[in-house]
């Protein structure tokens, strides 16, 4: 039987491992960051008529631009911001995963670096290395924050063509100091991307409103996390126009599925409804967080849906014994510290009984 091995494999993917957490069916899942409220019947029912209306034209390609969804998108941030973007400064694919990697695709690329302040989301490296740009980890603080003079020197450093940016940061769940932003904005050579895939969980302002004057800066969104769409594979950039431009260069022609558009935007529709339990999660983080400390644990300050606890001798078997009590939790590798997704109440409490057994 050919394997792996016996392939012409490209050198630099060879002995790699697929990313993924496992997905286990745990009764309890509290380890890839999703909302735990799922679609109201009311919305179950607009995305099934609305999906149903588009399954009749399904012969036809969608439409390439997306420009109904992207539409909704800069619409969405407005309400959500107050920042005013035009249609051709917003960028939609299947999941920020997949904006990232178009960002690496056409910014990026051999003989070029891109680098990133760890430990942050893993799969920056991942996009970056298969898009074949060299990656360069610069190193958070020992409370894993970052100031704004550790960023600006590793920046000036290793001028790399990609600064990956992760605001509030998976998986310590701390926000960055608008500060921070604007001392990379201010000596990045290249294209900078601020990560805001759990910006709604957060009280901190958004990069979006630098976006005027940094012609270089990206903001990536998703729709996976506060808006609970994480099936339905939608993730956005805003930037300036050119690199919108930049994007239409390496994207696959209909890359978004007309189905995949149409629940996008009929989600966007109900984004009130699916926000309101945004509030609900932030309740649940901060309980998770604060029991986490009475029962002795160390936990990072978070401003996402997730909490980074600790410190183990050894995660891994704190991570079993969690998963062998039926909740199912991240070990991100990092050592002595696993991440835990705020879910519903009844399943916080159903992980918080299972760390008491376990600490
Ligand atoms: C979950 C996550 C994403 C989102 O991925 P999608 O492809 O949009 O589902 C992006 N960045 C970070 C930091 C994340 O944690």
């Amino acid at each position: 039987m050919t394997t792996l091995e016996d392939l012409p494999l490209r050198e630099d993917l060879r002995g790699r491992q697929p990313y993924g957490a496992p997905q286990l069916d745990a009764p309890v899942r509290l380890n890839t960051n999703e909302n735990p409220h799922p679609p109201s019947p009311g919305l179950v029912a607009d995305l099934t008529s609305a999906i149903s209306e588009v399954a009749a034209t399904l012969n036809r390609y969608p439409d390439r631009e997306a420009a109904g969804l992207r539409a909704d998108l800069a619409e969405y941030l407005f309400a959500a911001t107050g920042v005013q973007l035009t249609i051709s400064q917003v960028w939609a694919a299947n999941g920020s995963n997949e904006v990232l990697s178009q960002l690496c695709q056409a910014f990026g690329g051999p003989g070029r670096t891109a680098l990133g302040f760890e430990p942050s989301y893993s799969m920056h490296q991942l996009i970056a290395s298969g898009a074949n740009t060299a990656w360069v980890s610069a190193q958070r603080g020992e409370d894993f924050g970052l100031t704004a003079e550790a960023a600006e020197q590793a920046v000036r450093e290793h001028e790399p063509a990609i600064v990956f940016l992760c605001s509030p940061n998976n998986p310590t769940g701390s926000a960055l100091d608008a500060r921070v932003v604007e001392a990379v904005l201010g000596v990045a050579p290249g294209v900078v991307v601020v990560d805001e895939a759990y910006a709604e969980f957060s009280t901190r302002p958004s990069a979006l409103s630098l976006l005027a004057e940094h012609p270089r800066l990206v903001v990536t969104r998703t729709m996976s996390k506060a808006f609970a769409m994480a099936g339905t594979r939608v993730g956005y950039l805003a930037a300036a126009p050119a690199v919108v431009d930049a994007m239409r260069l390496v994207r696959l022609p209909y890359h978004l599925s007309a189905l995949t558009q149409v629940a996008a935007c009929t989600a966007l529709a109900h984004a009130s409804e699916l926000l309101a339990s945004v509030e609900a999660v932030k309740l649940e983080r901060d309980r998770v967080a604060v029991t986490l400390g009475e029962i002795g644990l160390e936990t990072v300050e978070s401003d996402a849906n997730f909490v980074l606890f600790g410190r183990f001798q050894d995660q891994a078997v704190a991570w079993k014994g969690l998963l062998d009590r039926g909740v199912l939790v991240r070990d991100v590798g990092l050592p002595g510290w696993l991440r835990v997704t705020a879910g519903l109440p009844s399943e916080n409490d159903a992980f918080l009984a299972a760390i008491r057994e376990i600490w």
